[in-house]
């Protein structure tokens, strides 16, 4: 195999990318996550099994630019999405609170999650236009009194589907069950509804926006 160089595009693409990073600030690219650490380090936090290669790539023409790649504690998620889940999900079980350290996030009231927006994200869409979108970020409250705010992805990771998918205990309806309703003719007791995308003052977290649901039993809307 010969050595694999890169082009000039690749290079200059790279010292774009790296440039612009702040401090602190994480770059994804393909299946590696990495993140500026220094004023010319990049540290690699992630990357899948089969994305070595592209690693050691990024790493060439980093030492091109006079960059250093720190690979030294790079997470190393399985290629198979069954496992890299259960790893993940695994290790959301040990995530303790941030402020006491004391209390596991597994163990904090999952349930009473609270979901906001906290700021906007710069992304850039599929015509190459920079755009804003809203951050939302979900709130536990730990024993020792102190929020503790995860990403939805998180949140999701260690509630699980049917938390995630509740919101203020609305949760959605099954397809069959909303075919029995109609069917059956209870409907109209269900006092079922499609989340818009703000209920009073509060605005629906997106993943739950159009979908057809019902209230949690004995819980009164405030
Ligand atoms: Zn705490």
């Amino acid at each position: 195999m010969s050595k694999w160089e890169p082009t000039e595009e690749e290079i200059a693409w790279t010292k774009g990318v790296v440039d612009n990073l702040d401090i602190g600030q994480d770059w994804m690219e393909g299946e590696m996550a990495f993140r500026r650490t220094g004023d010319a380090t990049l540290t690699l936090l992630t990357r899948t099994e089969r994305a070595e290669m592209a690693s050691r790539r990024v790493e060439v023409v980093l030492q091109m630019l006079d960059w250093h790649l720190d690979m030294d504690s790079v997470k190393v998620i399985p290629d198979d999405p069954m496992l890299a889940a259960e790893m993940m999900q695994q290790e959301a079980q040990s995530w303790m609170c941030p402020n006491c350290n004391e209390h596991p996030v597994v163990n904090m009231p999952l349930e009473r999650a609270e979901w906001m927006v906290s700021g906007q994200n710069r992304y850039v869409d599929d015509e190459g236009n920079e755009r804003l979108a809203d951050r939302w970020v979900v709130a536990i409250t730990c024993e020792c009194e102190e929020l503790t705010y995860l990403s939805p992805d998180d949140y999701y990771l260690i509630a699980g589907e049917t938390l995630f998918y509740t919101w203020e205990g609305w949760f959605p309806m099954q397809p069959e069950q909303i075919c029995e309703a109609v069917d059956k003719g209870y409907w109209d007791d269900l006092s079922a509804q499609a989340l818009g995308s703000s209920r009073g003052s509060k605005p629906v977290p997106p993943h739950m926006r159009g979908l057809m649901c019902v209230r949690r039993k004995g819980e009164e809307e405030e």
